[in-house]
């Protein structure tokens, strides 16, 4: 079927998320030339819509490839209907046939909708307005339910239309260059592997910052809080990809199967390894965030593996926003090294740097330059803006081209999430039930002190000496 036509639909395409992110991956995708030669576009919500208004709206946030943009949004096509309506589905079936004209085609849902509505438009969907001689396959976003159970709800939900087979559950971490990079540097590298484990490895530190509020979805915010919207998916499968052991393959169940297995040895987070706050001046941002409101804005939790190569290291994830600073990375701290520098030197650190700016750096000690012979941390760095000149793909093209390739590598699985959420179920759960205050912190700062203290707890040393930057005088 590599001549078939794609059919893209895509549910709540009034939203912010499909005229942020959908529909420009989808038109960059075309700009490569990575979509198949015939495809149509419907989107579909309950607002009232021209062909035309649809079209200039998306394309606000077109970006390159303008010369293409036309023959692009001529075959982007506008429907409004209702969610739960089999009616609805199968005026945009008529649509889709229409362009298709006969000849075999696949078709893509993509719901760029509240989770609420997932099971109402996968069963009208699936009904009126799946392909009978092509595959169909169904795209779902984050948030995968508030707890265990709520996640399994929506799966059983989803599952009334697509088969876990055809279904491409988003954490667009998964879809970031550098943590597809983790697999390569970790397995494509003698020096890495071999010491990748609790002999070498003194901690791991999974970090998520913002330095921005909530940005007008202070209501969806409320709700869910940072360990829900951050730290249970995208914090939980970087770590995964980090300690997971080598899979027999890299087929996309060979990779997941060995992602389950370690998810399901992290014990789930104890009271004393969390620390929960909230930046000051949350609580007025936004007249959705209920006026006395427990959500936490930021929090720091420490996960133990229980595996023979993970017995005893700490890992460290931390996210907040509100914060001094916007990044994502991955800090792989060392064990020193016993013997004749052991006094001065200080501990190796291999950092990925997720964004911005993507980087993998190791922290080294080296011999301080000239008559000196004391020791001074340096790095051995790779900038990818300095050594390479490429476009990296947002991460939503990879992700999508991967659905229309059928590739489910960089997609959750089932098991793999109620893995992720049996971690974080317990925690919620008892700081929810007992209403526990988060501590207050200042917008702005690196949030919390106690979060320092947790970490240094376990063991966590930042480098005293070490200096960063083009010509550093030393
Ligand atoms: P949104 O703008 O709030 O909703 C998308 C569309 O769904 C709306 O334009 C609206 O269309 C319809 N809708 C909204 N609330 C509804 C309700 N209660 N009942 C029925 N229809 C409703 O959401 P979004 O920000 O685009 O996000 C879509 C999904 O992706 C959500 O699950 C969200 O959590 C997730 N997500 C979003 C982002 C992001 O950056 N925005 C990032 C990651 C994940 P009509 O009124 O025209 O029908
Ligand atoms: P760093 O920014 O010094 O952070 C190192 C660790 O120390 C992080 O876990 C950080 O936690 C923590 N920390 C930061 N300030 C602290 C404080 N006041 N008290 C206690 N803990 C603190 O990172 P680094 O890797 O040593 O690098 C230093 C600078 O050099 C960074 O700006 C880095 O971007 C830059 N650099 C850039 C490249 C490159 O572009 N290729 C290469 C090497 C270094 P939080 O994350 O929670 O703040």
């Amino acid at each position: 079927s590599e001549n078939a036509h794609l059919s893209v639909v895509v549910v709540g395409a009034s939203g912010d998320l499909a005229k942020k992110k959908t529909f420009p991956s989808l038109f960059n995708l075309f700009g490569l030339g990575l979509l198949p030669k015939d495809f149509t576009i419907v989107g579909f919500a309950r607002s009232k819509m021209s062909d035309e208004e649809f079209r200039k709206n998306i394309s606000k946030n077109f970006k390159e490839f303008k010369d293409k943009q036309e023959e692009f949004l001529s075959r982007c096509f506008y429907h409004s209907g209702q969610y739960d309506s089999e009616q609805s589905f199968s005026e945009v079936a008529k649509i889709l046939k229409e362009k298709e004209g006969g000849n075999s085609a696949n078709r893509m849902f993509y719901l760029a909708i509240p989770p609420s509505i997932f099971a109402e438009v996968a069963t009208a969907a699936k009904s009126v307005a799946v392909s009978e001689n092509g595959w169909n396959r169904i795209i779902v976003e984050k948030p995968f339910g508030k707890d265990t159970e709520s996640s399994a709800q929506l799966s059983r939900d989803l599952a009334t239309g697509f088969s876990e087979e055809q279904t491409y559950r988003i954490d667009h971490y998964l879809g970031k260059e550098m943590v597809q990079n983790l697999l390569v540097i970790r397995f494509a590298n003698s020096l890495w592997e071999p010491v990748w484990n609790r002999h070498y490895i003194a901690n791991i530190t999974i970090t998520f910052k913002e330095d921005i509020g909530t940005e007008g979805r202070g209501g969806y915010f409320d709700e869910y809080g940072i360990i829900r919207d951050v730290m249970q998916n995208h914090l939980t499968q970087m770590l995964a990809l980090v300690a997971m052991e080598t899979p027999n393959s890299l087929s996309a169940e060979d990779v997941r199967d060995e992602k389950v297995k370690v998810v399901s040895a992290c014990r789930p987070i104890s009271p004393e390894d969390i620390v929960v706050g909230q930046y000051d001046g949350y609580l007025d941002e936004d007249e959705k965030v209920a006026k006395d409101s427990i959500t936490p804005t930021f929090a720091t939790a420490v996960v133990h593996i229980d595996n023979p190569r993970w017995a005893g290291v700490p890992f460290v994830l931390k996210c907040g926003k509100g914060l001094n600073e916007r990044k994502a990375e991955i800090r792989v701290q060392f064990k020193s090294n016993p013997g004749i520098y052991a006094e001065d030197s200080e501990r190796n650190e291999l950092v990925f740097r997720v964004q911005p700016n993507e980087a993998v750096y190791y922290k080294v000690n080296t011999k301080r330059p000239g008559l000196s012979e004391e020791i001074a941390m340096s790095e051995l760095d790779l900038t990818y803006k300095e050594r390479y000149e490429v476009r990296l793909p947002d991460a939503y093209e990879r992700l999508i081209y991967d659905v229309v390739r059928g590739d489910h590598n960089l997609f959750v699985r089932e098991d793999e999430l109620d893995a992720a959420w049996k971690i974080f179920t317990p925690i919620l759960h008892k700081l929810d039930a007992e209403k526990v205050k988060p501590i207050s912190y200042k917008f702005g700062s690196r949030g919390p002190e106690e979060s320092d203290k947790l970490i240094h707890r376990y063991g966590f040393q930042r480098s005293k000496s070490y200096q960063w930057g083009p010509k550093s005088k030393i």
